[in-house]
């Protein structure tokens, strides 16, 4: 931790694996059993792997992928741009997927996900957020399951960096600089 940082607790561990238990529900009644999931890193990893858990609980059986997408450089600003930095290694074609990020923010990364994967040859594509910013939105896009609202703060911890820092946090904090 920089020495004029803060991190303040928005969701405890525990509040988080109670809503992703929940979020598994949701999706196993709304998915086919064997969907494919794919995670756009690197943000989605922890909640991918506890996600996958509660959906083998919920009685799921969905094989995992992930794509790593860029926007976001060093700062805390995107670029408004979406780039794919890591492509999928398979086929996707016929395949039901689940596309899981970590935030929604502006819309785009999931959007723009989305049409590359039915682009792709996917059957039909939902997708997944665990944190949803309504009132930052830019395009026209809604994630199918969302873990939380949030306001417009800026978030790190549980796989969720700010200049590559706090990913290893197993909450979801806020930032607050300059002690304040
Ligand atoms: P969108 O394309 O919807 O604008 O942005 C989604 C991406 O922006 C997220 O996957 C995440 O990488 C980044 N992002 C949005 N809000 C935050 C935030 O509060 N903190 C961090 N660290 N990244 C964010
Ligand atoms: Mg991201």
């Amino acid at each position: 931790m920089v020495a004029s940082e803060r991190v303040d607790v928005l969701y405890a561990a525990a509040d988080v694996d109670r809503r992703i238990e929940d979020l598994a529900r949701e999706i196993v009644t709304t998915l086919p059993e064997d969907f494919l999931l794919i995670g756009v890193l690197k943000g989605c990893f922890m909640f991918v792997a506890d996600l996958a858990r509660a959906l083998d609980r919920a009685g799921a059986t969905p094989g995992i992928e992930f794509i790593r997408l860029a926007s976001y450089g060093l700062g805390k600003e995107s670029s408004g741009e979406v780039q794919v930095v890591g492509d999928l290694p398979g086929d996707i074609r016929g395949r039901q997927v689940l596309v899981v990020d970590d935030i929604q923010d502006t819309g785009r990364t999931l959007a723009v996900a989305q049409r590359l994967l039915i682009q792709r040859g996917a059957a039909k594509v939902w997708s997944c957020a665990l944190l949803d910013k309504p009132s930052r939105r830019e395009v026209d896009f809604k994630a199918d399951f969302i873990g939380f609202d949030i306001e417009d703060v800026f978030v790190v911890g549980y796989g969720i960096d700010y200049a590559e820092r706090y990913r290893h946090l197993p909450y979801i904090g806020i930032v607050r600089h300059g002690g304040a």
